[in-house]
């Protein structure tokens, strides 16, 4: 699941839950859909204002050491050096649906 699609979810789980419904259990194909219709509406907002993911590059290559250091990166120039690349919030999937 590319990370749009989680944040996407993961609003309208928040926002069930915060109804008081519980996403797997109780709610049908049609409230979810409802829940989601709420997701689209404030990332339209947030893409609207710049916000932006960022995503760790896929062209460095990235390392994990045991102990010591955490993560090692052999930085590309695709990220310019930075080991992180900046998606859209919205993907073209997202706007359709
Ligand atoms: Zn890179």
């Amino acid at each position: 699941m590319a990370i749009q699609e989680e944040i996407r979810e993961g609003i309208a789980r928040k926002q069930a839950k915060f109804d008081d419904w519980d996403w797997d259990t109780q709610l049908s194909k049609v409230d979810k859909g409802m829940y989601l219709r709420y997701a689209d509406k404030l990332l339209s907002y947030l893409h609207s204002q710049g916000v932006v993911v960022k995503v760790k590059c896929p062209d460095c290559e990235w390392s994990q050491f045991v102990g010591g250091e955490s993560v090692g990166m052999t930085p590309c120039h695709t990220c310019n050096s930075t080991g992180y690349i900046y998606e859209p919030l919205i993907t073209e999937v997202i706007k359709e649906g």
